[in-house]
């Protein structure tokens, strides 16, 4: 490190994390990363492969101006959803007779589809009376 006191290395682990996921969808190139956090390449190197083998990030060799660098991306949290698959199963659109043309702005659209709507009430009811 250049400035040699940035802190643990859990803080500078999350500092980079934070700084790669600044840059979204365009990604950042590691040795660009590096002179923005002013951290050593050879450091940097080492946290990105920690991030790497948690998941937490991604890299990807790409070539810029003839050369050959690894670009880095934050990955997305995952979040867990407790679905059962046989409620997905009862989805209504599933066996819908105007499924094909439904769509937002459509003449058949989700958002006031009453079909689907009384589906869900009877679920949100459902779930109400379980846990009740
Ligand atoms: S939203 Fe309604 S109309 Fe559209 S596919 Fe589902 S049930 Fe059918």
């Amino acid at each position: 490190m250049q400035d040699g006191n940035v802190g643990a290395d859990g803080e500078l682990e999350a500092k980079v994390l934070e700084a790669i996921k600044s840059h979204g969808q365009e990604g950042i190139v590691q040795s660009q990363l590096a002179s923005e956090l002013g951290i050593e390449v050879k450091e940097i190197a080492k946290l990105v492969m920690k991030l790497s083998r948690k998941g937490l990030i991604k890299k990807e060799t790409v070539t810029i101006d003839g050369r050959r660098v690894t670009k880095l991306y934050g990955v997305p949290r995952k979040i867990r959803l407790d679905v059962k698959l046989d409620t997905l199963v009862e989805i209504p659109c599933f066996t819908c007779r105007y499924y094909s043309d439904c769509g937002p702005g459509g003449r058949w659209s989700p958002r006031d589809c009453i079909i689907l709507n009384e589906w869900l009430e009877r679920k949100v009811q459902e779930r109400a009376s379980r846990s009740s």
